[in-house]
């Protein structure tokens, strides 16, 4: 039997990308392709990019750079580019960075053993398309190995909302949903396989409006079906838009035992002028009322959040009002970047901020959230939560799991199984996590 091939994935960016890489990385299996986690060895080099902000680009250049010398070593080594940075800038990659074999868009991937296929032949291969066919039905069925006990579901690609900073509509294209049941029938095989908490993913996830037995299923629905198989013990689901968080979602928040309590629900900003410029569509106080109604539904919910300073035209005060909306909800988690400039959005073409007072203003805002962060861990402690555990850790005996909140937490000596699900103690609070003892 022929040696496998070794295939190299490094993935950047958002959880889909991650999704995304395992589908490739399985359909590659297909062709030969084992794993491999060093570029050395490798026969194949992927990188599956994110566009989202100009760093994000331009780190892939500066990685590509650095396997000029590797491609000179072995010249059949194969060096693709997948995902978002692909789909942008298609051609032009090839242009910039000869050693580049095969670009391919987030859409057309399910095409990769063709394409790979051609560049054995010495040609390049380039697909950049948004095909007519469902992409996930194309794909090799999932393998029957055993997996950890997490996962991602990507249940909704691309999205219709156009914010005036992103470049998300153009690069993973219109909205659309997957049917529920292939859905279910992903999740069946998933938890057959180990998997005990599965996260539904979308760019806009709570806009999910698969074709189910009796219509369309909004997210609520499928949660609910999602809900009933057996094994599968945890649901969470990200990102959601706040004008797509329906009733159904926000009551299942309060009854669906298997949803966690945790919801990551960006802003962006807190002054109604920047969002109005954003295109966002909500302003900050129908969002803080929806949280309301979402901490109605489910009180220990914990809230995370995107946002951007120094969008173009932002104020001072524009900024402060962004900060009296991050006190008000009180974050777990919160994600906040300096907005970037992305060519061929709206805001591009408008009047910059000073780069100083962004980065002067970001860093009072991770200040804030960091607080908040920490008092809301260090309220967990002397409390019981559920940890499902993922691995072993750092120190001999101990485990590290998440709680429903998604803390990791710490257990020393624990006598526990990855994939067990436990009530912990909650001991201590630490910088990034909590540590706690088995009940
Ligand atoms: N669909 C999600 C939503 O509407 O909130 C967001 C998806 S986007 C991949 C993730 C985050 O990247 C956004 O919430 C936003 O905060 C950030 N982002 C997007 N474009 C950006 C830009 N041009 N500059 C800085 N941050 C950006
Ligand atoms: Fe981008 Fe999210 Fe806005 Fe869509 S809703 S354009 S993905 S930020």
């Amino acid at each position: 039997m022929s040696e496998p091939k070794k295939l190299y994935i490094k993935t950047y960016g958002c959880q889909m990308n991650v999704y995304d890489s395992e589908r490739m990385a399985e359909t590659l299996g297909g062709q030969g392709y084992v794993e491999t986690k060093s570029p050395d060895d490798a026969d194949m080099i992927l990188l599956n990019t994110c566009h989202i902000r100009e760093k994000a680009a331009e780190k892939i250049y500066s990685e590509l750079g650095r396997f000029k010398g590797l491609k000179t070593e072995k010249p059949d080594l194969k060096i693709g580019v997948a995902g978002c940075v692909a789909q942008a800038e298609g051609e032009e990659i090839m242009r910039r960075q000869p050693i580049v074999d095969l670009v391919v868009g987030p859409q057309s991937y399910h095409r990769l053993p063709e394409m790979e296929a051609k560049t054995r032949t010495g040609a390049k291969a380039l697909d950049t398309d948004f095909p007519e066919e469902d992409k996930f039905e194309k794909l090799k069925n999932r393998p029957k190995a055993k997996r950890g006990p997490t996962a991602f579901l990507t249940v909704q690609e691309g999205c219709d909302k156009f914010c005036a900073f992103c470049v998300v509509p153009y690069t993973r294209g219109a909205e659309v949903s997957r049917p529920a049941d292939r859905i279910l029938r992903e999740a069946n095989d998933l938890v057959e396989r180990g998997v005990r908490e599965i996260t539904l993913l979308g760019q806009n996830v709570n806009a999910y409006h698969g074709a189910g037995p009796n219509g369309d299923m909004t997210l609520a629905g499928l949660i609910w079906e999602l809900n009933k198989v057996d094994g599968l013990e945890r649901i969470r689901f990200t990102t959601s838009h706040p004008n797509d968080m329906a009733d159904d979602l926000i009551e299942a928040h309060g009854t669906c035992d298997k949803l966690m309590p945790y919801l990551h629900l960006p802003v962006q900003s807190g002054s109604d002028r920047i969002l109005k410029r954003m295109n966002r569509s909500h302003t900050a106080e129908s969002y803080l009322r929806l949280i309301e109604r979402i901490r109605a539904a489910r009180p220990d919910i914990v809230m995370s959040g995107d946002f951007i300073v120094g969008f173009p035209e932002e104020t001072e005060e524009d900024f402060q009002a962004t900060m009296d909306l991050v006190e008000e909800v009180k974050y777990g988690y919160a994600y906040s970047f300096k907005y970037s400039t992305r060519p061929g959005t709206p805001a591009a073409e408008r009047s910059q901020v000073d780069p100083k007072a962004a980065d002067d203003r970001l860093q009072r805002l991770q200040g804030l959230i960091t607080r908040h962060q920490r008092e809301i861990q260090d309220a967990m402690v002397g409390r019981d939560v559920k940890v499902l555990f993922e691995k072993p850790g750092r120190l001999p005996g101990q485990m590290v799991g998440k709680s429903e909140y998604l803390h990791s937490v710490h257990v020393s000596d624990a006598d526990v199984a990855v994939g067990e699900l436990r009530d912990v103690r909650i001991m201590s609070s630490g910088a990034n996590s909590l540590a706690g003892a088995l009940r």
